[in-house]
């Protein structure tokens, strides 16, 4: 998508800077120093995008794209000589790319940008409004006009239908390929050490990596959200499940493995499915482990089945054996009515909180009111993301006692997670590279 925007952005300038061009030759100045805006909009466009922000890059090419074909229609392009207008013909096309936007981030702000490129369309075709004091193109330019502008619009169009058409069918591709992969044993867990400041592992989190056979390395982040939107995360779900028992059987008798907590990431479409306290039951019975070792991570997105379904399954859970985990805490509602009312036993603190909360004030006075609350409710507390000597300090600083991060470990493949507790290494040391940040330092 960052490269169709591109793309997009930088056709627009081109196309804008050739009628720029033709205003210029033909003596028409100030027609040409209006048609120079786009030109300029569209390298301040590919700026942004190229630069990743995103969210700013759509609504500074939309609106301005907006503005500058209403302006240019009501002002210059106005019908001539039996000859329709024709830089309205990209109002329909802005349409559709709001369209794409909305389903990557729907928005009151999409539907009416939507709403107004469709209107305005349909008014500018059918009537033949103009500025009192508008300055038609010459006719010999407007020629030309009719002509290009629908082929610029109609292939813009295509453009769009095709990223439409990828847009649409990614999720449905990664679903199929995800199927295949499950099938062939292309999803395998690796295992990232949950341990105290001097690094002893207390557990580890189990984490999912798809190493596809041509595409190398599909990140979660990829396949996780495509899973959730096909409905496939109660299969994957359950593979996880399986797999983390099976590693769980195989510690059972070792007396240093054996006290491990594994924790696994539930996804919210997964625990709100009708049968997922049968299939634990089922799976804890065959794998005959002690289920207080199996923890639950759940993020607040469980919520959306309503606070006291949840709850009520979560009660039902507990009663098994199993603890639940609350992940990425901090960075949804995370309402404390929600707080009193599940059984958890752990809030996961998140990383953008661990690496911000070391970086300034105000950041780590919120760190530490998660803390006290989690404190208050009697609840342990997981930081998240710990990468440097500074955030562990910040982070011992207010009392936290579990980590997990870069600055202990890395995400491993299960031998090597094993023997990263039966033969520990020394406390980790903070990578040089990091600036030290003045908080841990105070
Ligand atoms: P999460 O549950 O919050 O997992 C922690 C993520 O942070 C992991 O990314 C981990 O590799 C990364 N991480 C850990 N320490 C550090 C650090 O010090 N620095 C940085 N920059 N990152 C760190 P990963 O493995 O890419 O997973 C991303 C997300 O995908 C997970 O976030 C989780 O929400 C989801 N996920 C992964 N495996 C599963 C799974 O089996 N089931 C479900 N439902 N979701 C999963
Ligand atoms: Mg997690
Ligand atoms: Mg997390």
């Amino acid at each position: 998508m960052i490269r169709i925007y591109q793309a997009v952005s930088l056709t627009v300038a081109a196309f804008a800077l050739l009628w720029t061009v033709i205003f210029l030759i033909d003596g028409h100045w100030l027609i040409a120093a209006v048609e120079f805006f786009p030109v300029i909009a569209g390298l301040v466009c590919f700026a942004l995008v190229t630069s990743g922000r995103l969210d700013l890059f759509l609504i500074v090419a939309q609106s301005s794209f907006l503005v500058f074909i209403i302006g240019f229609s009501l002002m210059f392009d106005v019908p001539q000589n039996g000859a329709p207008r024709v830089t309205h013909l990209f109002l329909p096309v802005l349409g559709m790319l709001a369209y794409l936007n909305y389903l990557r981030r729907p928005s009151r702000l999409q539907l009416a940008l939507i709403a107004c490129s469709l209107v305005t369309f349909v008014v500018l075709h059918a009537a033949d409004l103009r500025l009192p004091f508008a300055q038609p193109v010459p006719p010999e330019l407007h020629a030309i006009g009719v002509w290009l502008n629908p082929t610029m619009a109609a292939l813009v169009f295509c453009g769009t239908i095709y990223a439409l058409q990828q847009r649409l069918s990614a999720p449905r591709g990664i679903a199929r390929d995800l199927m295949a992969a499950l099938r062939q044993g292309q999803l395998t867990l690796v295992y990232q050490p949950q341990t105290d400041r001097d690094g002893h592992v207390l557990g580890g989190e189990a984490l999912l990596r798809w190493n596809h056979p041509t595409r190398g390395p599909v990140p979660p982040a990829t396949f996780i959200p495509a899973a959730e939107e096909m409905g496939l995360m109660p299969i994957v779900g359950t593979f996880v499940l399986e797999q983390a028992l099976s590693t769980l059987t195989r510690w059972k008798d070792d007396p240093r493995l054996s006290t491990l907590t594994l924790s696994v990431n539930v996804s919210a479409s997964q625990f709100n499915e009708a049968d997922f306290e049968t299939t634990l039951r089922d799976l804890l019975q065959r794998h005959e482990i002690d289920p207080t070792r199996l923890r639950l991570e759940l993020t607040e997105s469980v919520l959306i089945a309503g606070l006291e379904p949840v709850a009520e399954k979560m009660t039902a859970l507990k009663a098994l054996g199993l603890t639940f985990s609350l992940d990425d805490f901090g960075t949804g509602f995370s309402s404390l009515a929600y707080l009193r009312r599940l059984p958890v036993s752990e809030l996961k603190i998140d990383r953008s909180f661990v690496a911000a909360g070391a970086e300034n004030e105000r950041d780590a006075a919120l760190v530490r009111s998660i803390r006290a609350i989690a404190v208050d409710l009697g609840l342990e507390t997981v930081a998240e993301g710990v990468e440097t000597q500074a955030q562990l300090a910040f982070l011992e600083t207010i009392g936290c006692r579990i980590f997990q991060g870069y600055l202990f470990g890395r995400p491993m493949p299960l031998e090597e997670f094993e023997q990263a507790v039966l033969a520990p290494k020394p406390r980790p040391v903070a990578s040089p590279e990091r600036p030290s940040p003045r908080l841990a330092a105070g």
